[in-house]
């Protein structure tokens, strides 16, 4: 698999990492096993590096696979707020994922400059840990254009993950061109971009070689995540990166079903979820929990909230 340097400062990795929120228990599309199969099936084809987060709730489901593949890089998220949030959060990953070194630390979802002020007591606790050896490379995910700008600027960041796709689906503040100056502004500033959504969260599963094309194409994005939920789909994903002919056996194996959001009738509408989804995708209807006008990009975080377990990606 090709190999890339994650910008000026960062690590060489494969093109690919994988996504491991498609096979956590936030998802639920596989078992844990099956999950932990396809990920070190993923890097026997050279894919040397995961990307998961605290809220995928899945650091036991890697841990096993960490230890068996050495070589397979780490990369995780928190959304830790203070320096004892983000100090408690390091340690859960470590433990957890059964690794004294964690290779790449994000600071999960930050929309702006006014969230990393808000968040920058965690950002000194990073930058402390980075010096102490515990973490390799610093950054932040972001689904918004302020987030890449501000990142860029961030004293002491590496690496960022910011969702970006061929029709801008998930950009919570600005359109796909924003996004797209916003990247080439943090790359020109030799920051290192791995791309989150490349597919929609689904929704550009029709046309895959567009949708790897055109992220592989942008100025500035060296590498990209993708979640993977079966071997076929790793076999399938790295034969089109390749630019190999896809057997029709294989194109049949992965043809992407319609996924959606599916919303429980007993929903009490107390509105934890609306709350927790930054694509302001949901609203409170009569009393319950429904799709509104926005795209929902089914990262299925608003399952995680649910009090009475009503949201699931079916
Ligand atoms: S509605 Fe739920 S699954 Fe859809 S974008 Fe919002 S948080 Fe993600
Ligand atoms: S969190 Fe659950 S119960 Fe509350 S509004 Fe959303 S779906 Fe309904």
């Amino acid at each position: 698999m090709h190999q890339v340097r994650l910008g000026l400062k960062g690590p060489e990795v494969s093109e690919v990492c994988f996504g491991s929120l498609a096979i956590s228990p936030l998802q639920g599309r596989v078992s844990v096993d099956q999950g932990r199969e396809i990920l070190t099936y993923a890097y026997s084809r050279g894919i040397d590096w995961v990307d998961t987060a605290e809220i995928y709730d899945n650091y036991s489901q890697l841990k096993p696979v960490l230890a068996q593949c050495p070589g397979l890089r780490i990369v995780t998220k928190s959304y830790a707020v203070t320096a004892e949030d983000l100090f408690a959060s390091l340690e859960k990953a470590r433990k957890e994922l059964g690794r004294d070194f964690i290779d790449i630390f994000l600071l999960h979802e930050q929309e702006s400059h006014l969230t990393l002020k808000g968040h920058a007591g965690a950002w000194e606790a990073l930058l402390e840990a980075k010096a102490k050896g515990l973490v390799g490379y610093l950054g932040i995910s972001t689904h918004a254009v302020q987030g890449v700008r501000a990142g860029a600027l961030q004293p002491g960041l590496d690496i960022l993950h910011p969702i970006i796709n061929y029709q801008g689906l998930g950009i919570i503040d600005g359109s796909l061109e924003d996004m797209l100056q916003a990247i080439a502004f943090a790359a020109d500033l030799g920051i290192g971009i791995y791309a989150m959504k490349v597919f929609g969260g689904g929704h550009l599963t029709k046309e895959p070689e567009k949708a790897l094309r055109f992220v592989r194409d942008i100025r500035g994005v060296q590498a990209m995540a993708l979640g993977m939920s079966s071997l076929q789909e790793v076999d399938y994903n790295l034969a089109l990166l390749a630019g190999e002919e896809v057997p029709e056996q294989l194109k049949n194996a992965v043809a992407h079903r319609e996924r959606k959001l599916y919303i429980a009738d007993w929903c009490q509408g107390c509105g934890a979820c609306v709350e927790a989804c930054s694509q302001k995708a949901l609203v409170i209807r009569e009393g319950q929990a429904s799709l509104g006008t926005k795209e929902c990009i089914l990262c299925g975080y608003c399952g995680r909230v649910c009090p009475h377990f009503c949201l699931k990606i079916v």
